[in-house]
């Protein structure tokens, strides 16, 4: 998100998010707001579209039942408010929804918004939130392109309407008495319609139409498409040495495990060669300096430090800037250890590390053939390369 899309609207809010489809529509295998779609859940995506903005209150999902494991992976390091479960009806649960908040919160706006919109911008978002200044309901709303016919062909005026989306914006005391009014007739499909009969004149806010609601396997594709033309995909590279400590030792720090070894590397933190090439890859995606500016040997507070430490400071600067790794290559050239029997074992601790399947990191380990430090058994060198996609206006 570019600096001048911040929400600058004062007015705190709520975010209601209903998740609790079972997707068996569009005969899915998994309900489709879990489904992933460029690499992580459709649930993942529009969450994350609210976790920065300035004036958001509380994010708070309904979750279908027996879904909870599904919602715990989607959402795993957000924070969120405690997830609703839902009722039998896509009314109901925002109701059950509506429930969970307090007493002096009735009077605070709340956002509803459907899990399965995950291109709402920020800029719709301050939009309705501006209408919520003289409104007491809005919704955003796209204008209709096609000519609109109904059987017979009779031809509709396509200025009278209107393809309303989410979210949808109300005061939570406001929307629960019309649900507790309404909430039983099913003519009413969405809670702005509830609203209007009750009298209140909902604001239609203009909204652009790729805040399409992703029901469909075609769904599926063009938002595969949208998400692609909206990243830049960034390669970091990283390089590392340090010689071998003469004094003996029971272990050697690795790619995060220790190797049972004589002989360890000289270092000010644990020397671990392989962490500290990827400290710098990641970096290196961000133009954000390298590992000895951020962690100065200088400074005694990484004095024998656990290099996990590193890499979990650079996947944090990456992931601020909405960073999501793609994979990771690394190359370790050692003539000692035997890296053969730690591979799968490191391979795991990375992929960990960096909240990735062990399938995207690339553990390569080789010899010099006796060239070099490498070969003279002075020292370790590690390479390491990542892909990462960042939004493609990231500066
Ligand atoms: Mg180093």
């Amino acid at each position: 998100m570019s600096k001048d899309q911040k929400i600058k609207n004062s007015l705190g809010f709520h975010m209601l998010i209903a998740a609790g489809g079972s997707g068996v529509r569009a005969g899915f295998d998994i309900p489709k707001q879990y489904k992933p779609l460029h690499g992580k859940p459709v649930l993942r995506h529009t969450l994350e579209k609210f976790m920065g903005l300035q004036g958001v209150k509380s994010t708070r999902v309904v979750i279908g039942e027996g879904h909870e494991s599904l919602y715990r992976a989607a959402t795993a390091g957000l924070t969120l408010a405690p997830f609703v479960v839902v009722a039998d009806t896509r009314k109901g649960s925002v109701y059950n929804g509506l429930c969970s908040y307090k007493d002096d919160e009735l009077d605070d706006v709340v956002l509803i918004h459907d899990a399965a919109r995950p291109f709402v911008s920020a800029a719709s978002i301050h939009n309705l939130l501006d209408a919520m200044t003289t409104s007491n309901a809005a919704t955003l709303a796209c204008s209709m392109a096609d000519t609109l016919v109904t059987d017979g062909y009779k031809t509709h005026d396509r200025n009278t309407i209107h393809g309303v989306q989410t979210p949808q914006a109300f005061r939570i005391g406001a929307l629960k008495s019309a649900h507790e009014k309404f909430g039983r007739d099913n003519t009413f499909t969405d809670d702005a319609g509830l609203m209007a009969a009750m009298g209140e004149k909902v604001t239609l806010v203009p909204s652009p139409r790729d805040n399409f609601k992703i029901t469909t396997n075609e769904d599926f594709i063009m938002a595969e498409k949208l998400l692609a033309s909206q990243t830049q995909t960034r390669t970091g590279f990283g390089y590392d040495v340090h010689a071998f400590d003469p004094a003996p030792v029971a272990h050697i720090r690795l790619g995060g495990i220790d190797i049972p070894h004589n002989r360890k590397l000289l270092g000010h933190s644990d020397a671990d060669v392989v962490l500290h090439a990827l400290t710098d890859a990641l970096l290196g995606t961000i133009g954000d300096g390298d590992i000895g500016q951020l962690f100065p040997p200088s400074d005694n507070q990484w004095k024998n430090a656990n290099s996990a430490i590193f890499v979990a400071e650079a996947l944090k600067r990456v992931t601020s800037k909405g960073g999501n790794i793609v994979n990771a290559d690394i190359t370790l050239i050692a003539e000692e250890p035997k890296i053969g029997p730690h591979r799968d074992a490191m391979q795991t601790r990375i992929a960990n590390l960096l909240n990735l399947s062990p399938s995207r990191i690339g553990l390569k380990a080789t010899t010099s053939e006796g060239l070099g430090f490498v070969g003279e058994r002075k020292g370790i060198e590690a390479h390491a390369v990542v892909s990462i996609q960042f939004p493609s206006d990231m500066e």
